[in-house]
């Protein structure tokens, strides 16, 4: 197997928390889908802020308020760089991917969803790209239809084709499941859509962390993600839109910032984004995020890519023939979902957890899918740039004991 070249020891000093023990043994961190952890360059960049420009943006004119606004807005700059938008007015920033899915869910409905219109998501969405459109197909009278998931945890893309008609306004789907690791075929999925006229909101909460996202390549109309799951803070998430429909979509959320002028006889709202940034921002976070971007840039997502995969192919390889496993795609990231025989996942994940290995257990917010699978959970080891075979060669020990 070829190995990779990077050095992965001075990646993972940039790490403070993955250096401690955890029950007595060396902290192995197997649990990246749920969140990343964060390097120093993060946690330093939310500390300057606190300790030196700490104000409210936007509105004020003294010296902090200008530097806090410079910085929250350069993040905005390189999010617009990291996924290729063609305006940075079309990035919005939101607490996560749950929010940016509820934000378009919301207010893209409001303009555009009517009595007897379709919708159609996926079986293996995440909860938060599965309720908000319940709710929007309740509220409005539309049809939720799902797209069906085969054995190896790949979309039926044939029932997908068959899904579509002149009634589907909206598909949102999920570019890399969390539960599985499958890679969807999301440009197909996306001019499939387009090709009835449909708009496409797609999940890339697993996507952007491994993948190289060209939001006008894959001429997406939305594209939702949270920055924690890349080694950014928690409570920042970024929605994508398309110019044409943020513009024609209403505010979700109303207050400061959203407006342009307010009188009681009647309020006129702000341009994009800020029409969908309505109170104060997580500025702090917002800030930090652009470290994150700025560490993965300076690795390349290539090379991540390919460590990654070396990493998954050593651990399908040493469970292959001990557990089932759950996602057995042609094209995955590094998850590894797996059951061990006659052990309930809650069980295998205390046991690890006692050796100091974290993984995540449960049915990962996709019960639809666990359902799909006859099953309740997996164990799930998810695998990030700062993980070594080293590590996976101590939890596949572990979990070889416990086959036993
Ligand atoms: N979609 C997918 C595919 C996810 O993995 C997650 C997080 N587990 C979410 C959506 C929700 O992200 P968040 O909790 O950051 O809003």
């Amino acid at each position: 197997m070829h190995q990779s070249k990077l050095n992965i020891e001075s990646i993972r000093a940039e790490f403070p928390v993955l250096h401690q023990q955890v029950n007595g043994k060396p902290l192995i961190y197997f649990d990246n889908a749920a969140t990343t952890q964060k390097p120093k360059s993060v946690i330093h960049a939310i500390r300057h802020y606190y300790e030196f420009d700490n104000a409210n943006i936007h509105r004020g004119i003294h010296t902090l308020a200008e530097r806090a606004t410079a910085a929250f807005e350069d993040t905005r700059v390189s999010v617009q760089q990291f996924i290729n938008s063609r305006e940075k007015e079309e990035i919005i920033f939101t607490k996560g991917t749950t929010e940016s899915v509820n934000l378009v869910a919301s207010s893209f409905a409001k303009a555009f969803i009517k009595a007897g219109d379709e919708i159609i998501i996926s079986g293996m969405e995440h909860h938060s790209n599965i309720v908000p459109w319940q709710i929007v197909c309740e509220e409005r009278g539309a049809v939720l239809k799902v797209i069906p998931v085969l054995d190896h945890g790949e979309l039926d893309m044939e029932a997908y084709q068959k899904l579509l008609s002149a009634k589907t306004k909206m598909v949102a789907c999920v570019y890399v499941s969390n539960a599985l690791g499958t890679i969807n075929p999301i440009k197909k999925i996306i001019e499939a859509a387009h090709s009835v006229g449909a708009k496409i909101l797609v999940d890339g909460a697993q996507a952007v962390a491994h993948l190289d996202i060209d939001v006008q390549e894959l001429d997406c109309d939305f594209f939702a993600f949270s920055a924690h799951k890349l080694y950014g803070p928690t409570g920042v998430g970024i929605l994508y839109g398309k110019r044409e429909l943020l513009d024609a979509m209403p505010p979700y959320q109303s207050g400061g910032e959203m407006i342009k002028e307010v009188r009681f006889e009647g309020t006129t709202y702000n341009e994009i984004p800020y029409k969908f940034e309505a109170g104060t921002p997580n500025i702090a976070d917002v800030i930090g995020f652009k470290s994150a971007i700025d560490f993965i840039n300076n690795i390349g997502k290539i090379h991540i890519r390919k460590y990654e995969n070396e990493l998954l192919e050593h651990c399908t390889n040493g469970l292959k023939n001990k557990v089932t496993l759950y996602g057995t795609a042609l094209q995955k990231v590094a998850v590894c979902s797996f059951v061990i025989k006659g052990m309930h996942h809650f069980d295998a994940g205390m046991m690890l957890d006692a050796k100091g290995i974290a993984v995540r257990t449960g049915h990962h917010c996709t019960q639809p899918l666990m359902e799909r699978f006859g099953i309740e959970g997996t164990v799930r080891a998810s695998f990030a740039i700062y993980n070594t075979k080293e590590e996976i060669d101590v939890f596949l020990e572990a979990v070889e004991k416990l086959v036993k």
